[in-house]
């Protein structure tokens, strides 16, 4: 997709700060960190929302969250605890149309998000 943003992390024509890859999945650091740790998780193929899932993204799926758990123990909050989630559509807040996947840690996160 060649207007959308994370895509272009992905191109590297915007550089993220990247925090874990592999084939598949690329994981960086939030802009607007809501947390001292705040990574988004992203599949490399472009899909926009969580809507838009088939079943054959059910691996891809699976590895975002495999992903998560990477990331977790790499920042090291994966023991104290953190809150993976991903926003769809408007009223779930999603402002980015490349799905992802939210991980934010370091501190005791509050229920329910707002
Ligand atoms: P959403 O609201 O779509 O679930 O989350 C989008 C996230 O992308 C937000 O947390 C926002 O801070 C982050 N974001 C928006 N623009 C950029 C950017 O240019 N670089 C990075 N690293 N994150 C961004
Ligand atoms: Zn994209």
């Amino acid at each position: 997709m060649d207007d959308c943003l994370f895509c272009k992390m992905v191109s590297r024509e915007i550089p993220p700060d990247v925090v874990y890859e592999d084939d598949d999945v690329l994981a960086f650091r939030d802009i607007n960190p809501q947390a001292p740790v705040h990574v988004l998780i992203i599949p490399k193929r472009h899909i926009s929302t969580l809507n838009d899932l088939q079943a054959g993204d059910a691996e891809l799926i699976g590895k975002l969250h495999l992903a998560a758990a990477t990331v977790a123990k790499l920042e090291g909050v994966d023991s104290a605890g953190y809150r993976t989630l991903i926003n769809c559509n408007e009223e779930g807040g999603q402002v980015v149309f490349h799905i992802h996947l939210h991980l934010m840690g370091a501190r005791r996160m509050g229920w329910p998000p707002g």
